[in-house]
């Protein structure tokens, strides 16, 4: 994309720098866009700014929200006993859709990964410890996949609780789940079955 125009490069550059779009799908947006209503164009770049703008991390669980509490632990009707753990908001939605999960959550921020350096601080652990210092939870439902990532993140949570917060029992999705599997990408019958029919660990 050498001998494109200064401004036109300036936005292919950009957009190819998103997961998943090339540097062919990002000319064929730059060019939809540039063809686009001036005021259209404007509406695209304006949610952009306002995704940044309007959007927060909620203080309790760490998902991504537009007022903080979020809905979610707003929400009188929700368990506060029962506290579920998902690595990213994106397997927070596939719970939530799934529609039988009446608890509560926390977004860990990831994975713990020793191969690509993720350590407990870069997760939302400190999170995690204040919620269970409260007294309030008396189960903590593992939601992480079946994935090795997952494997070491359970079994720091487990180790984590067993030593500091007796009273709290851990249950993990059925094991059921195809081994490599992220919780995001579970079809919504998989996924209740294995909520259903969690262990406990
Ligand atoms: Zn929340």
């Amino acid at each position: 994309m050498q001998n494109l125009p200064g401004p036109l490069k300036a936005v292919v550059d950009q957009l190819s720098s998103l997961p998943g779009i090339g540097p062919k799908s990002a000319l064929r947006i730059a060019l939809t866009l540039l063809k686009m209503p001036r005021e259209k164009a404007g509406g695209v770049g304006q949610s952009i700014i306002d995704l940044r703008e309007n959007l927060c991390l909620c203080e309790e669980c760490a998902c991504l929200a537009e007022s903080s509490p979020c809905a979610i632990c707003a929400d009188p009707g929700r368990d506060e006993h029962q506290l579920c753990l998902v690595p990213e908001w994106d397997a927070l939605l596939a719970m939530e859709e799934m529609g039988i999960y009446k608890g509560r959550y926390l977004v860990l921020g990831g994975l713990l990964s020793p191969l690509d350096g993720v350590e407990p601080g870069h997760l939302e652990i400190e999170r995690l410890r204040r919620h269970l210092s409260k007294g309030d939870i008396s189960e903590l439902v593992l939601a992480l996949g079946a994935t090795l990532d997952a494997e070491s993140t359970a079994s720091y949570i487990k180790n984590l609780v067993d030593t500091n917060y007796s009273g709290v029992e851990i249950s993990r999705l059925a094991q059921g789940i195809p081994i490599g599997a992220e919780v995001k990408y579970m079809d919504k019958e998989t996924l209740k079955q294995s909520l259903l029919h969690r262990q406990k660990v």
